[in-house]
């Protein structure tokens, strides 16, 4: 697991992957630091000033959410995390071997991120995203039981709140299309699988009965991480955030992840099934 890499995908929402990393870039680099961040940029500095300032607030914000402020020396100094901004897609896909899809990268192994100039997408969405990715899994460390649903749920809760609203919206769609895979399904999901081929499930359906369900690999990807984030933000509104760290507390201390949410979520649910049960009934509403 350690070097893992995770994409932010261009698609629907914001997706990501693990491949094996990349070659060092190679290119010349201009550099602006702020206290957690050395961004690396090749355009004119304003632009990675904006970054360094979103970032150290984003930093914060997601820090203190997870509980995670006594650790934060980790972030400074020497171990600041380095944001690489790639003048444009096709230079960013090309110096850092990410497929098409994506948008952005986080690299736990070089404690960097990757992406590319020129939107309000960077610094709106992919930038919190990646950096959630870098913060959770210094929390929880790569020992622990940990589905990649959760990993991906909880950067996708750092865009915005709109963006929250937006997410469980569609999968209130997918639900209501019969189109949603068992979390059984996706938590033994193995995403660097997908290949052109199309992808056939047996689900259940709104009514209890079983139905085929068939995906293009794009298809996949979306429904993938689209039900990811729902679930990330129905656990974390519905039984609230103390309760949420104290699940991903229990899985960093590796406990298997049936175990954890049975022990954070027992007045609830006891399992997997459990909490799939409560959050289609979530999504039913
Ligand atoms: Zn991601």
């Amino acid at each position: 697991m350690k070097g893992m890499r995770i994409f932010l995908p261009a698609a629907l929402f914001l997706l990501c992957l693990c491949l094996s990393p990349a070659a060092a870039p190679a290119q010349e680099w201009d550099t602006f630091k702020v206290d957690h961040f050395i961004i690396f940029h090749q355009d004119e500095e304003s632009f990675a000033r904006k970054v360094g300032e979103k970032a150290e607030r984003y930093y914060n914000s997601i820090a203190h959410d997870m509980g995670y402020a006594r650790y934060s020396k980790f972030w400074s100094w020497e171990n600041r995390v380095k944001i690489y901004i790639y003048p444009d897609k096709a230079e960013y896909l090309k110096n850092t071997n990410s497929p098409e899809w994506t948008e952005g990268l986080a690299d736990y192994k070089n404690r960097s991120i990757a992406s590319y100039a020129g939107s309000e997408n960077f610094t709106d969405n992919v930038l919190p995203h990646e950096i959630a990715h870098l913060i959770f899994r210094d929390f929880v460390g790569f020992k622990g039981d940990i589905p990649l649903w959760l990993d991906e749920g909880i950067a996708q809760w750092w865009t915005t709140s709109q963006k929250n609203q937006l997410i469980q919206n569609s999968a209130k769609k997918l639900y209501e299309r019969d189109a949603i895979l068992s979390l059984d399904d996706i938590t033994n999901f193995n995403i660097q699988d997908i290949g052109n081929f199309r992808y056939v499930k047996k689900v259940q359906t709104k009514d209890g009965s079983t139905a085929i369900l068939i995906l293009s690999p794009e298809q996949l990807i979306n429904t993938f991480y689209l039900q990811a984030a729902s679930l990330v933000g129905f656990m974390r509104e519905r039984y609230g955030q103390d309760r949420f760290a104290r699940f991903c507390r229990d899985l960093r201390d590796e406990k298997p992840l049936e175990k954890a949410l049975q022990s954070a979520y027992a007045e609830y649910f006891k399992d997997l099934k459990g909490l799939e049960k409560a959050w289609r009934a979530y999504l039913a509403k």
